[in-house]
């Protein structure tokens, strides 16, 4: 018996990759290819070195109350976290404690299965269908909690708010998570749910739409109950969670709605553009609508176009995983990062 056998094994989640050459074209991990909000960077500039001296503000509330008035949502409704992979993990462990499976989809967030697997929580995956849309009648069994991503991931599809309450309705004993890092890209959110159902969490992140995936800041909604039980975990876990720079630069964010707006409007022109020169190349890809494509081509394998576009210094996303090795997974970029990715593309597939 070694000190080996009593550790807690796990195969982690592996992130796209961040290359430090600032020439390739990424559109790998669906950051936001415009800046964050012009109110961020006067904010970042006016941040005092000295006020690092002090903890920060445990509760957060200054960002807190930012995304409280944002939304129109008590700040007892409001969760932040460390990126919404913080919130969510945390999520797990509060609220996945039955014993019993959980249901998420078999081609989701492959983050999802991590986190069971790192707090010993079964899992089962309900399979998409054929067009990689969500099946209610699936999560209507007995389960330990239910996640999905709507928009869903890497799919970008976006399922109905009449579908996704059919679900949290069916599973009054088990808390339903909504993962909506990709809602504001022209989806329809189910936060004014949260009203009805005390057992929906709806989790956001500033990562996509915000442009500040480097801040790391996620929030979530839910009832009074949720949200108190969920702040309990994490003061019993790690106090500070919420470093100075993020609650400042969040609460500067949510206070430049205008911006914010413009940015999530002209990335879904972009995608909308790009839709098309996809098609006029033989790709077929499922209708997103969230901030990239998750497209197939017809004769060209998923893999040798991920290797091509590389070489050339456009990073996309691709898995060898079941059901989805035909997909690349493409970021929307700025319209120049777009031209040239469909100029590339056009090169390596002789068109
Ligand atoms: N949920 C989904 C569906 C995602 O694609 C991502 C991004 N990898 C996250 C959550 C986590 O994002 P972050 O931790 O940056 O908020």
């Amino acid at each position: 018996m070694s000190w080996e056998s009593n550790v807690r094994k796990v195969v982690p989640y592996t992130p796209g990759e961040q290359p430090r050459d600032k020439n390739i074209i990424k559109l790998n991990t669906n950051e936001c290819p415009y800046p964050p909000a012009p109110g961020v960077e006067k904010v970042l500039k006016g941040l005092s070195y000295e006020d690092l001296r002090l903890y920060p503000d445990p509760e957060a509330s200054k960002l807190v109350k930012s995304i409280s008035d944002y939304y129109k949502v008590p700040e007892d409704q409001i969760f932040v976290g460390v990126g919404s992979d913080d919130v969510i993990a945390l999520s797990f462990l509060t609220f996945f404690n039955s014993g019993k499976k959980i249901l998420f989809p078999d081609v989701t967030y492959s983050f999802y299965n991590v986190w069971a697997e790192l707090f010993d929580i079964p899992y089962e995956r309900q399979p998409l269908d054929d067009d990689f849309r969500i099946r209610a009648e699936d999560y209507k069994k007995e389960n330990g909690g239910i996640i999905f991503p709507n928009p869903n991931a890497p799919t970008g599809i976006l399922e109905s708010t009449s579908m996704i309450e059919e679900i949290v309705a069916a599973n009054k004993d088990s808390v339903v998570i909504v993962d909506e890092a990709y809602i504001d890209f022209g989806g329809e959110s189910v936060l004014p749910l949260i009203d009805k159902y005390e057992n929906l969490l709806v989790v956001r992140t500033y990562s996509k739409s915000r442009a500040m995936a480097g801040i790391r800041i996620g929030y979530a909604f839910g009832s009074g109950k949720l949200i108190k039980y969920l702040s309990d975990a994490k003061f019993s876990y790690n106090s500070y969670t919420m470093n100075l720079p993020s609650i400042e630069l969040g609460a500067a964010s949510m206070a430049d709605d205008e911006y914010f707006k413009t940015t999530c409007k002209k990335i879904m022109e972009t995608r909308r553009r790009i839709k098309c020169e996809l098609k006029a190349l033989g790709f077929t890809f499922p209708d997103s609508q969230a901030n990239f494509i998750f497209a197939k081509h017809e004769n060209v394998s998923a893999q040798s176009l991920f290797c091509a576009l590389k070489a050339k210094g456009i990073y996309v996303r691709h898995w060898n995983a079941p059901r989805i090795e035909d997909y690349l997974r493409i970021t929307i970029g700025t319209d120049e990062e777009m031209d040239r990715f469909i100029e590339e593309l056009r090169d390596i597939l002789g068109k």
